[in-house]
């Protein structure tokens, strides 16, 4: 058989797998297996999986593969954040990249999406457009081939794309991310990033209950229509309303993202206003100060008007974390992913202009 007409065994959650494995008179306990060779013990193939029989083996072989991601290019960054560059089968290319956060701790972004169609100004992920979906083998697979290489303990579906526009294949990469017999990620260590598609979150919220950040960037409508087309379709007091509405568990906040860009939304005035628009909402905002590129004309601002920034929002009850901006001279900060496709790019800037 072509294995394009070939089952995906890194598409499948349990309960699909084990339907697979029925069908061929199989007991349900094999699946659970069959995951246990797949991700714990990170096996690529049935032949390794010695606890099956010749003959079983052979039956999975002719139908099912098990798909791999190896990274084509890895690129650490002075401050040991280090970003993974996939090619996948069709010649498209996405990007991983893993934050260490303390000595132990660490965090991988992963993309959802080849390019991205929301066109939010300050990302160079939106400039290839949307070029496709990934499945969510390709989402799974570049968490197996980090944590083959080196330890991860959360998990942000942050990268290249707009996790929710994928709906179906982040919830079963979320799945399987989550699964017991797999790598068990509790929903504590997983978080997507929406730029605002409010319908689709009123949908995840009914059926995940993993972390929800919402990259926000303006709190007023006027300037986010500018910076997220999204806003047009979705404008605030229909963003804020979703996000009221989103069911959180006992402690759980809704992370905020702010990008602070000079002279566009880092006056003291936008503070208020990002303080009044979140009153009541369970809220932590991270303040990201723009991580400049040669492609954009957005600048980074000054430091005291980050600090002044952030003052406003503590002294008025917000919790409002200040991130450091990690990777930017790989150019794998936030908004600076964009894959390996642009080599015009690259020649212009004398640099790798990686996903985001
Ligand atoms: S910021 Fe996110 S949603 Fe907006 S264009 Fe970039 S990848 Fe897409």
């Amino acid at each position: 058989m072509d294995v394009r007409q070939k089952i995906d065994i890194k598409n499948l959650t349990l309960d699909e797998l084990t339907g697979l494995l029925d069908g061929l008179g199989k007991e349900r306990f094999r699946a659970r297996q069959l995951m246990q060779w797949i991700y714990r013990h990170g096996v690529t193939s049935f032949e390794a999986m010695t606890t099956l029989s010749k003959d079983f083996r052979r039956q999975l072989a002719a139908i099912a593969y098990i798909s791999v991601l190896t990274p084509e290019v890895v690129e650490e960054s002075r401050d040991g954040t280090r970003k993974y560059l996939f090619r996948l089968a069709d010649g498209e290319s996405i990007e991983a990249v893993r934050i260490p956060m303390d000595k132990e701790r660490a965090t991988l972004c992963v993309s959802t999406q080849v390019g991205c169609a929301m066109g939010c100004a300050f990302c160079l992920t939106a400039t290839l457009g949307l070029r496709r979906n990934l499945e969510a083998a390709e989402i799974v697979n570049q968490v197996c081939a980090v944590m083959a290489a080196e330890p991860v303990g959360n998990i942000v579906f942050m990268g290249m794309g707009e996790p929710l526009a994928n709906f179906d294949n982040v919830v079963k990469a979320l799945q399987i991310l989550q699964m017991e017999e797999g790598f068990a990620f509790s929903s504590r260590k997983l978080t997507i990033s929406t730029c605002g598609l409010v319908p689709e979150m009123k949908r995840f919220g009914g059926c995940c209950s993993v972390g929800l950040a919402v990259s926000l960037n303006a709190a007023g409508d006027a300037v986010r229509d500018t910076l997220m087309p999204v806003n047009r379709r979705y404008p605030l007091a229909e963003l804020m309303a979703a996000c009221r509405e989103f069911p959180l568990k006992q402690r759980q906040r809704i992370t905020f993202e702010y990008i602070l860009i000079h002279g566009v939304n880092d006056a003291p005035a936008d503070a208020r206003r990002l303080v009044r628009l979140l009153h009541g909402v369970k809220a932590k905002v991270n303040l990201i100060p723009f991580n400049e590129h040669p492609a954009s004309s957005f600048r980074r601002p000054p430091e005291e008007r980050i600090e002044a920034f952030q003052k406003c929002l503590l002294d008025r009850g917000l919790v409002a974390v200040r991130r450091a901006s990690k990777g930017e001279d790989i150019s794998a900060a936030c908004g600076q992913l964009k894959g390996a496709r642009d080599e015009n790019m690259e020649d212009r800037t004398g640099e790798k202009t990686a996903a985001g």
